[in-house]
């Protein structure tokens, strides 16, 4: 008979090594590292949108103070200037950056996308230079960004083909992933979202229940209480345990009303935050990601909207369940261009919550729950 893993064995695949949970240390959960979205983001966006976004001219893209602005508020997705795909003495400043104000492990969150470019073979550089921790991923991300062969493939291939790579790594470099990232963003006609969608979050949850690792999955408006509870729910049924499912982006689905122009043009609207559908997920046990400090795109909630949510769930005694991050995808919100970087809810929120008494729940947002998030 195969003999149980030990649950005291369990650790925590980061691309150098695996390490023991209590080794992991201050957490950021969700970042991006040495990548290039560019060319992805704009198969995410109307095609009328794409291609006005082409007709931009390349001067208006580059990393500089003049376009600072228009970069932090969106543009800076589609710059090629503010990509860190191989800029490994950048990325090395933003993890010691973080670094220097406590940080030990970031997660990296880069799934399989079309046109996405990251660099494999690089985390193990950035880490042993930085000194920092990377944990990072396999699976798939939205519809619009699924490369077509593996679109393609039926759930079942998709599945052995996930093991393969926790196996033995990802794309021949032997870098393990630590855990399964996939997305539910697409309206379609499969539980209220697209069938491809559906079929990466089974394909990711079925290897996590197999493997004992976590699954993210991206949460983007319009999905809500009717898309995000049952895929929950459907994952936990495929033998996921909550605690090591973790619903992202949470913190950006908080906004009632949704829109700046139903806000203005009802003047009864008044603007609050909604905490039913984190509260729906917690109830059942799964973590909630408030992964977007820092965000100044527009229409996201600030980093104030944000801790009304987080303090409210704090009071109500979820602390153990929720984890924190930034989502920093490119260079024009970084440390090194006079950003916050890797170091944001460190310096915007932490203090906050300091001083409403929530020390002790610091450490699990930041340090115990990804720890036990993590380990496998
Ligand atoms: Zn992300």
């Amino acid at each position: 008979m195969e003999r149980r893993r030990n649950k005291d064995m369990s650790t925590i695949k980061t691309v150098c090594k695996e390490i023991r949970p209590e080794e992991l240390g201050f957490t950021s959960m969700h970042e991006h590292l040495l990548c290039d979205f560019t060319e992805m983001m704009k198969l995410s966006i109307e095609p009328e949108i794409r291609a006005r976004i082409d007709y931009i001219p390349e001067s208006m893209l580059k990393l500089n103070l003049g376009n600072l602005y228009a970069l932090r508020t969106g543009m800076g997705t589609f710059s090629k200037d503010c990509a860190s795909l191989y800029d490994m003495d950048y990325m090395v400043g933003e993890l010691k950056a973080f670094a220097a104000m406590g940080g030990k492990a970031i997660v990296d969150a880069s799934p399989i996308a079309a046109k996405a470019q990251k660099n494999v073979r690089g985390l193990q550089e950035l880490s042993e230079k930085s000194g920092v921790h990377v944990v990072t991923c396999t699976g798939l991300y939205t519809a619009a960004t699924q490369p077509e062969e593996y679109k393609a493939m039926p759930e079942e291939e998709l599945v052995a083909f996930f093991k393969k790579q926790m196996e033995e790594g990802l794309d021949g470099t032997g870098v393990k992933p630590g855990f399964m990232k996939c997305a539910i963003n697409t309206p379609g006609d499969c539980m209220g979202v697209d069938a491809s969608e559906i079929k990466a979050v089974r394909a990711c949850a079925r290897v996590a229940a197999e493997t004992g690792c976590s699954i993210h999955i991206h949460n983007g408006y319009p999905m809500g209480m009717e898309e995000c509870v049952p895929v929950a729910q459907m994952v936990l049924d495929l033998g996921v345990k909550p605690d090591k499912l973790l619903m992202l982006h949470m913190d950006s689905l908080i906004l009632r009303p949704h829109t700046d122009m139903e806000y203005i043009s009802d003047f009864a609207a008044v603007k609050t935050v909604n905490i039913d559908l984190m509260l729906r997920l917690l109830d059942m046990g799964v973590n909630v990601g408030f992964d977007s400090w820092d965000m100044l795109v527009g229409g996201f909630p600030t980093n104030t909207d944000r801790l009304k949510a987080l303090a409210e769930l704090l009071r109500r005694g979820y602390g153990n369940k929720i984890v924190m991050g930034h989502d920093a995808y490119d260079k024009s919100r970084s440390v090194a261009y006079g950003y916050t970087g890797f170091t944001g809810f460190i310096r915007n929120a932490l203090p906050v919550l300091r001083q409403l008494g929530y020390e002790k729940e610091i450490g699990m947002l930041t340090t115990e729950n990804p720890a036990r998030i993590l380990a496998f």
